[in-house]
């Protein structure tokens, strides 16, 4: 299993390449963001950790970059900043998670092992699984979207999003049970983050489309369902 952490604090980076590998990983190092990004470019990684404040190209910009070839690959960001705010634009330029320092090695560790576990066995690999809400249709295997037979790129957390609501079959899901399910953590309470994708959601999924798909029950949650 290789990951590749981009981070530009020296003493951070070999500490946690060392633990890392410790625990069986290849960890190869990149010190600012124009090298994490061209090295992500040249290896089929595992896992990407990614800091946000770099030299030359920030932590976004670089997840951007990485997300406009590869979707697949997760990307948990690391970082000193910790606010909502940035957690959303960590988010919407692709990241999968996000971990503020300092933080308990375990956990990152813990949430690594998540990752790696749903990128191989966990999927439903071979033919995969089509799921169907009228004309939109989802494969599990490929994590490929479309509607009307049109492909909609969508980043891994849109993907996570939008598969559980077509797993809740018209269920009413509340906020909690989104970031629970999707995020995999507890957000800070008062957050917007589901929100926010939903929107996203809406736009990429919604927006040129008819019937509409995700409804808002009000102060309650979202589904799926054609309007
Ligand atoms: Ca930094």
């Amino acid at each position: 299993m290789s990951i590749l952490f981009i981070e530009d604090e020296p003493k951070v980076a070999t500490s946690l390449q060392k633990g890392l590998e410790e625990n069986g990983f290849e960890v190869d190092l990149a010190p600012d963001g124009a090298v994490g990004r061209h090295m992500a470019s040249q290896k089929a990684y595992d896992l990407i950790l990614l800091d946000i404040n770099l030299p030359f190209v920030n932590g976004y910009e670089v997840c951007r970059s990485i997300r406009s070839t590869n979707t697949e690959v997760p990307i948990i960001m690391v970082t000193a900043r910790g606010t909502v705010d940035e957690k959303i634009s960590g988010f919407d330029a692709g990241a999968d998670d996000y971990m503020v320092k300092p933080f308990d090695f375990r956990e990152l560790l813990a949430r690594i092992r998540v990752f790696l576990k749903r990128g191989g066995g966990g999927k439903e690999m071979n033919e995969g699984l089509i799921l169907r809400v009228a004309d939109l249709e989802l494969n599990t295997a490929s994590q490929t979207v479309s509607r009307q037979g049109m492909p909609i790129v969508l980043t891994a957390k849109e993907y996570a999003l939008l598969e559980f609501l077509v797993r809740s079959n018209g269920r009413v899901v509340t906020r909690a049970e989104i970031t629970e399910k999707v995020w995999d953590v507890n957000f800070d309470t008062g957050t917007n983050v589901v929100d926010v994708y939903i929107n996203f959601l809406r736009k990429k999924i919604d927006r040129n489309f008819e019937p509409k798909l995700i409804q808002t029950k009000q102060g309650v949650g979202y589904f799926l369902k054609p309007q």
